[in-house]
């Protein structure tokens, strides 16, 4: 399967995203052409202006309905690879479907469009989570791209609404994930493109996708705002910042994930973890306390929590380990820092005055 390389043109779905509108960007500034898509006009505008610089390189469709049948026939036609990242992430679904319906809908319905019309693309990469992989476990464990979260499904089936959240969230990305491989198999013979898979964990760090306050960045961002940002951690206990916390990824580093997969060959059939370690809340307040000269946020300061309590104190467990070698041996990745991460990110609420 030949690699993708600039100038080829990359669709990008749910491009005003948090994550995707730093795929967006990776490509850009490496010289690929982009087609956007979103929901409305309305959130194309954000998009339009951030990357005006980019001439015609750089174009933004609309795509009401991901999981309408045929929703993305004209948005794949003539591009060279498609990086799927729409899907939704929040915690407020009653009905688990109404989280796994766009999901598994929208990533069929893309695979779909591309067998029909996409006879240009080259390779397709689909934003899945380390939710499809990981389970959780009373003792450490560590996880390959081997696993799948069985345990999330058989929740979910046995409590159906009265499932906790984050299992219908993480319900929603292994039943995609599942329907893109078993898609893919059933169609590999008919197809100019193979797939590949990106299982990032949490995902923080700068926010450039159109936010204009706290309350309204996505998910993981979210969190992260209000356990680092606010003097006391939005209520947590010393000890729930001590103890809470799995893997992460910076979101740069993820974009720059989704560029590699484009690019490399052996990328193609395979499922890929993207995680920089593990990580307590304490450990992102402890990087944050030792910024020089400390931000200065709308909050009125940070919080301290139990400095040294997280990571590398004797009585810290991470239940949780990821897998990495497979991005390693790949794609190359290098991973920011908690540090660096940490100072970007509280840079950017200063510079947005939250
Ligand atoms: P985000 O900022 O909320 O972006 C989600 C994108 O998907 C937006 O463009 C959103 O469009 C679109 N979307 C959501 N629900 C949709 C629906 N029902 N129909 C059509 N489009 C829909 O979230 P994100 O954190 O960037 O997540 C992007 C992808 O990364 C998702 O696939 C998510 O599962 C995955 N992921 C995220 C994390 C993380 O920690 N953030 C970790 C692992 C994997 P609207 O703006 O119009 O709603």
């Amino acid at each position: 399967m030949p690699a993708v390389k600039p100038p080829c043109k990359v669709l990008v779905s749910g491009a005003n995203g948090y994550i995707a509108i730093w795929v967006v960007r990776a490509l850009l500034e490496k010289g690929y052409s982009v087609r956007g898509t979103v929901r409305s006009e309305e959130k194309a505008a954000h998009l339009r202006q951030l990357f005006s610089s980019y001439g015609d390189k750089h174009e933004v469709v609309i795509v009401e309905d991901i999981t309408k049948e045929g929703a993305f026939d004209e948005a794949v036609k003539g591009v060279d690879a498609i990086e799927h990242t729409a899907s939704p992430f929040h915690m407020n679904a009653d009905d688990p479907d109404e989280l796994i319906n766009p999901a598994v809908n929208g990533t069929v319905g893309i695979l779909k469009s591309a067998l029909k019309h996409g006879q240009s693309v080259k390779r397709i990469v689909v934003t899945s989570s380390g939710a499809a992989i990981q389970r959780d476990s009373p003792t450490p464990i560590t996880v390959s791209e081997l696993d799948w979260n069985e345990q999330c499904l058989e929740i979910v089936r046995e409590k159906g609404r009265g499932a906790p959240a984050m299992m219908k969230y993480r319900a929603s990305k292994t039943l995609a994930e599942k329907a893109a491989w078993e898609f893919w198999n059933q169609n590999k013979a008919n197809v100019s493109w193979d797939l590949s898979v990106l299982n990032p964990p949490f995902v923080f760090g700068p926010a450039i996708h159109a936010v204009t306050t706290a309350s309204s960045l996505n998910t993981s961002a979210m969190l992260f705002y209000n356990h680092v940002a606010h003097p006391n951690s939005s209520g947590a206990t010393n000890e729930f910042l001590a103890s809470t916390g799995t893997c992460w990824t910076d979101v740069r580093d993820l974009a720059g994930a989704h560029v590699l997969s484009l690019e490399k060959e052996a990328a193609g059939g395979e499922r890929i973890i993207i995680s920089a370690g593990n990580w307590k809340w304490q450990d992102f307040i402890d990087a944050a306390n030792a910024i020089s000269p400390p931000p200065k946020l709308a909050t009125g300061g940070l919080p301290k929590g139990n400095p040294g309590a997280g990571t590398g104190h004797p009585s810290t467990v991470h239940l949780l380990y990821y897998e990495t070698a497979k991005a390693a041996r790949i794609l190359g990745l290098k991973y920011r820092t908690i540090t660096e991460t940490t100072k970007d990110t509280l840079a950017d609420y200063e510079a947005k005055g939250w």
